[in-house]
């Protein structure tokens, strides 16, 4: 009797192993997301905090008239808890004479990362879906509120978030396609995150969308892929004040001062500074350590 039950458990045990592996001979596309899910193609990346440097004070008017400086609105945290304010003006351009309009930060790297989709895959990244107007997502979201987010809580309301695809292969089924995986684990590269991963519903309040790509630049997209964050997570994690050295790039999260002024580095080289939406600016700058 003891012998038959072992058998039996054996045999359930082989079936199921059996089942699971049938499932991904089929769709190989379960596969990835699980390695996405656990962060298997992730390469952790140091961010450490370091010394303040010497500064210098800079006023959020010269830094918007500064040549030297970039101003721009890349790593805005946009979501239910910090919806775009009132009088935001989104800076968007038009994407090469196509009609896609997309936030100014972003075109060249998009033309990047569209090229090495068409390099390695012979396939062209589509857009299906990008800035939309405050009044269009108000639309959208009466018609259909599961799938549209309230109005100023969506990306694509600043020209940030892009919907992509290749031929045949729209929404969930990007992921099914050679490309989709592609942009999936190497967006990141080219200044690009997934914006809602596999494992960020709790994070981000948003379900997995494969298609939905998310510009931040360098080297934030390189931070949140490889270290498994969110940016709602990325962006909490950068404390207030503080001064972080990261893969040649010297990062700080600030909020003005009472003259409405940012601190940054005395020596820099391509300066970027963005607002973050929760009150505070983000500030990049490539180190000047030499590479050695
Ligand atoms: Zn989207």
């Amino acid at each position: 009797m003891k012998k038959k039950a072992k058998w039996i458990l054996l045999f359930a045990a082989a079936a199921l192993l059996l089942a699971v592996i049938t499932v991904f001979i089929l769709f190989p596309h379960y596969w990835f997301i699980a390695g996405e899910y656990m962060g298997i193609r992730c390469d952790r990346v140091p961010m450490d905090r370091m010394e303040v440097p010497e500064t210098v004070e800079v006023t959020l008017q010269d830094i918007t008239e500064s040549d030297n400086i970039t101003f721009d609105q890349s790593l805005m945290l946009i979501n239910t808890e910090y919806p775009l304010p009132d009088d935001f003006i989104p800076d968007v351009s038009e994407y090469k004479d196509t009609g896609v309009y997309m936030n100014s930060c972003m075109p060249e790297a998009y033309q990047k990362l569209s090229s090495a989709v068409a390099e390695k895959y012979a396939e062209k990244l589509y857009i299906s879906s990008d800035f939309r107007t405050a009044e269009e997502q108000e639309e959208m979201q009466q018609t259909n509120a599961d799938v549209a987010a309230d109005p100023g809580s969506s990306e694509h309301e600043a020209g940030l978030g892009l919907d992509v695809y290749v031929p045949y292969y729209a929404g969930f089924g990007f992921i099914k396609s050679d490309a989709g995986r592609f942009v999936n684990a190497k967006c990141w590269e080219y200044g690009f995150i997934i914006r809602y991963p596999s494992f960020g519903e709790s994070e981000t309040g948003i379900p997995y969308e494969p298609w939905h790509i998310r510009y931040v630049g360098e080297p934030h997209a390189n931070v949140i892929y490889n270290n498994h964050l969110t940016l709602e997570e990325y962006i909490q994690s950068l404390e207030i004040g503080a001064w972080y050295e990261v893969d040649g790039y010297i990062i700080s999260r600030q909020k003005p001062n009472g003259e409405g002024s940012l601190q940054l580095p005395k020596e820099y080289t391509n300066a970027v500074i963005s607002p973050d939406n929760t009150g505070c600016y983000i500030v990049t700058v490539h180190s000047n350590k030499s590479d050695g």
